[in-house]
C-alpha cells in the first residue's frame, strides 16, 4: 500500500471481472453495463454498485469464457478505473480506494493511463514535439524535406502498407508497387476463380491490394504481445481506417473480408492524398544492383503482353514486402546472392466440421444461443496444440526421431475453405470468413512442424529447400485432385484408418469441388503419422472432433515463410545488399496480419532514420 505514492490519482487496472452471460448485454456491447459495475463494486467492496459512476471506468478487454467447469458461461472483463474522475464524481468511494490491495494480475496500480495512439497521430506528435518543430505550409500540412528521398515499397500487404504509411508521413516520396489488382478488380478476379476456375497468376487470394490477408478471416490475434505499444498503434490505425472499435477490446478480435475491403480503400485514399504513387498490376521482376547497392527495380505490367512493358525505376531504397508466396522473388534474390536461410515451418491438412458440431462441442446446451453470429454468444472456435515424438508421453516409434509440435492453425469459425494457389499446377488451401461468421462450416489447418531434416530426407537442399518441399506436396495435391483446382479430401475417420473414403463425402464449403482420395499418399509417413496421432489427441481435448462429418482437405503448406531473408536487426537493411529492406512474412519476420503490419512499421521507421527523415527512437 505504501508503494503507491498518491492514491488520489492514477489508474487501477481491475482484471478477471466476470459477468454471467444471462446478465451481460452481449459480445457486441463494449461499454460499462450495470452488471459490470456490480463486478467492479465487489472488488472495491463498495456496497452500492449503482452509485459507481460508469464514466470513471474504461473497458480494456472483453472475452467470452464458456469453460465447462463454470456454473454459467460469462464474459470476462479487464477495466481501468480513473481514480481522479471517480473521486470527483463520487467522493464516497475514497475509503474503498484507499483500502485497495495490489494483487498481481487482478488489481494493479498504474501511475498514469497507458494512452496509445494510432500511428498517424504518433508521427504527427513526434513532428510537433521535436526540436525546431516541423514547418507547416499554407494549407496547414507539414512541409516535406527537399529533395525528398525516393523509396519503392514492393508489396501492398500489411507490412508494405504500414512501411509505406510511415515513410510517406515522414516525408519520403514513396511508390507502392503491387503485382496484383486494387481490391475492386481483385474481387472480380477472385469471383472468376471461384465461379469459372480462371486463376490470374498475379491477382488471386494471395496477390493483390491488402496482400494475403484481404480475403481472409481477418483474425487480429497475435503472439507478439497484444498490449504492446506497437500492436496498439497498428490496431488503432486500423480503427482510423474504418475497423470497428471493438477490435481494441475484444479478446479475439477479427474483421472478416467484408470489413477489410472498405478499410483498405480508406488506407489507399489516405496514401494517395499524401502523394504516394500507386502502381497496381506492376510486378517487380528484378533488382537493379551495382557494387552491392540496390539502385532500383525492374518491373513489368502484368496486364499487358508478356515482355511488352518491362522498364527500370530508380530509388534511394527498396522495401521488399512481397509475402511468402512470391517464389519468383526468392529465386531472383538467390541469383543476387542475397542471404536466404531456410527455416522451420508447418505443413498439414485443413479440417472442416459443421459449425453446429463445434458449437455443441464447445458450448453444450448453450450452442442454441449462437444464432449465426447474431446472438450474444460468439460463434465457437478452438485452438489446439500438442507435441508428438521423442521425449513425449505420446511417443510412438512410427513418428520419427524428432519432437514435433502439432497444432490447429488459422481457425475460421463460420468460414469457408479457399484456394490459395498462385500457379495452376500447384494446389494449396486456406480459410476465410465474413464478419458475422455465419456460414455453416468451421475450418482450421491441422499442421505439423517441419525442419531441415525433413527437407533433406526429401532431397530438397540449399536456401530454397523449404520452397521445394512445399511445392512437392502442392503438385501432388493437384494431381490427386485430378486438376481444375479440385481438392483431394478424406473423412477424418478414414484418414485415421488409412482407407479411401468410398461412401459419398460430407459436404464441403470449398467451391471448386472435392474428390475422394487417400491423403496418406501426400506426405512422408512420419508426417502423416504425426497428423493421425495429433488428431486423436485433439479428440481427447474436444470430444467429437473425430466425426464422420469432418472432412480433411489437402494441402496446407504455406503456414509461414520457409526461409528468412537475412537483415541487420537494428537497421532492417539486408546483410547482403545495401539499400534493400526485407520485411514482413515473406522475409521471415512475421506470421499473420498484425505482426506483419508491426514489422513493416518498424522497417519504415528504421529506413526513415537512415534517410534522415526521423531522429527519434523506434
Ligand atoms: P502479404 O500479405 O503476402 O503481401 C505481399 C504482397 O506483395 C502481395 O499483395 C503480393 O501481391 C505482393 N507481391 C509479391 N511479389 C511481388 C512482386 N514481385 N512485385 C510486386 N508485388 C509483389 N493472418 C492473420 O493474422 N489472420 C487471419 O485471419 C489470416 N487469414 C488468412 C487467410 C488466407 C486465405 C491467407 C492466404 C492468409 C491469411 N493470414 C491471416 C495470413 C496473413 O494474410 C499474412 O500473414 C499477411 O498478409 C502477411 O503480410 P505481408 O505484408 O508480409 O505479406
Amino acid at each position: 500500500k505504501s508503494d503507491i505514492k498518491n492514491r488520489k490519482e492514477g489508474f487501477w487496472r481491475l482484471s478477471k471481472l466476470g459477468v454471467p452471460l444471462s446478465k451481460d448485454p452481449g459480445k457486441d456491447f463494449v461499454g460499462v453495463s450495470p452488471p459490470l459495475l456490480e463486478a467492479i463494486a465487489k472488488v472495491l467492496e463498495f456496497p452500492v454498485a449503482s452509485m459507481l459512476p460508469h464514466e470513471a471506468f474504461f473497458v480494456v478487454r472483453k472475452s467470452f469464457d464458456a469453460r465447462k467447469l463454470l456454473k454459467e458461461p460469462e464474459f470476462v472483463y479487464t477495466v481501468d478505473m480513473d481514480v481522479k474522475q471517480l473521486l470527483e464524481l463520487e467522493p464516497r468511494t475514497w475509503d474503498f480506494i484507499d483500502r485497495l490491495e495490489y494483487k498481481v494480475g487482478l488489481v494493479e496500480y498504474m501511475p498514469s493511463e497507458t494512452v496509445s495512439l494510432d500511428l498517424i497521430s504518433i508521427i504527427h506528435d513526434s513532428k510537433d514535439n521535436k526540436e525546431g518543430k516541423q514547418e507547416m505550409d499554407s494549407s496547414n500540412s507539414y512541409k516535406f524535406p527537399h529533395p525528398r528521398p525516393k523509396v519503392a515499397v514492393v508489396g501492398s500487404g500489411p507490412s508494405g502498407l504500414f512501411a509505406c504509411l510511415v515513410l510517406v508521413e515522414l516525408g519520403a516520396e514513396v511508390t507502392l508497387i503491387e503485382r496484383g489488382q486494387p481490391v475492386e478488380q481483385r474481387g472480380r478476379d477472385i469471383g472468376a476463380l471461384v465461379a469459372r476456375r480462371i486463376l490470374q497468376s498475379d491477382s488471386n487470394f494471395c496477390f493483390g491490394e491488402g496482400g494475403a490477408g484481404t480475403w481472409s478471416d481477418g483474425k487480429l490475434v497475435t503472439r507478439i504481445g497484444r498490449n504492446s505499444d506497437s500492436v496498439q498503434a497498428v490496431m488503432k490505425t486500423l480503427v482510423r481506417f474504418g475497423a470497428p472499435m471493438d477490435i481494441l477490446i475484444d479478446g479475439k478480435p477479427h474483421l472478416g473480408t467484408d470489413r477489410l475491403i472498405p478499410l483498405l480503400r480508406n488506407f489507399r485514399n489516405h496514401l494517395e492524398e499524401l502523394g504516394v504513387i500507386l502502381k497496381f498490376s506492376t510486378r517487380m521482376d528484378d533488382l537493379i544492383v551495382e557494387n552491392k547497392n540496390v539502385l532500383g527495380v525492374k518491373v513489368s505490367n502484368v496486364r499487358q503482353d508478356p515482355g511488352s512493358g518491362s522498364y527500370n525505376l530508380f530509388y534511394d531504397a527498396v522495401v521488399l514486402a512481397v509475402g511468402h508466396s512470391a517464389r519468383d522473388v526468392y529465386q531472383m534474390l538467390l541469383q543476387h546472392n542475397v542471404g536466404l536461410i531456410p527455416k522451420d515451418f508447418a505443413v498439414g491438412l485443413r479440417i472442416e466440421h459443421p459449425q453446429e458440431l463445434i458449437n455443441s462441442i464447445q458450448y453444450s446446451a448453450l450452442a442454441a444461443e449462437v444464432r449465426e453470429g447474431r446472438g450474444k454468444v460468439p460463434v465457437a472456435d478452438y485452438k489446439l496444440v500438442k507435441y508428438v515424438g521423442e521425449g513425449n508421453a505420446d511417443t510412438s516409434s512410427d513418428l520419427g526421431d524428432q519432437t514435433r509440435s502439432c497444432y490447429s492453425f488459422c481457425m475460421c469459425p463460420g468460414g469457408q475453405v479457399v484456394l490459395t494457389s498462385t500457379d495452376p499446377s500447384e494446389l494449396c488451401i486456406n480459410g476465410m470468413s465474413f464478419s458475422r461468421r455465419a456460414s455453416r462450416w468451421a475450418n482450421a489447418a491441422v499442421v505439423i512442424t517441419v525442419s531441415s531434416n525433413d527437407f533433406d530426407a526429401f532431397k530438397c537442399h540449399g536456401p530454397l529447400a523449404g520452397v521445394e518441399f512445399q511445392r512437392e506436396f502442392e503438385k501432388q495435391a493437384a494431381l490427386m485432385g485430378g486438376g481444375s483446382f479440385v481438392v483431394p479430401a478424406q473423412t477424418v475417420t478414414d484418414f485415421l484408418n488409412n482407407k479411401l473414403s468410398v461412401t459419398s463425402l460430407p459436404l464441403s464449403s470449398y467451391r471448386l469441388g472435392v474428390k475422394a482420395a487417400n491423403l496418406h499418399n501426400l506426405y512422408p509417413a512420419p508426417i502423416t503419422q504425426a497428423l493421425q496421432h495429433s488428431i486423436s489427441m485433439f479428440d481427447k481435448e474436444l470430444p467429437g472432433f473425430i466425426s464422420k462429418d469432418a472432412l480433411l482437405h489437402g494441402v496446407e503448406t504455406r503456414t509461414s515463410a520457409p526461409l528468412k531473408i537475412s537483415r541487420h536487426s537494428d537497421t532492417y537493411e539486408s546483410t547482403s545488399l545495401n539499400r534493400l529492406y526485407p520485411t514482413g512474412e515473406g522475409a521471415g519476420y512475421a506470421g499473420g496480419i498484425v505482426s506483419a503490419a508491426v514489422d513493416g512499421m518498424y522497417c519504415g521507421f528504421a529506413l526513415a532514420k537512415k534517410l534522415n527523415l526521423f531522429q527519434g527512437d523506434t
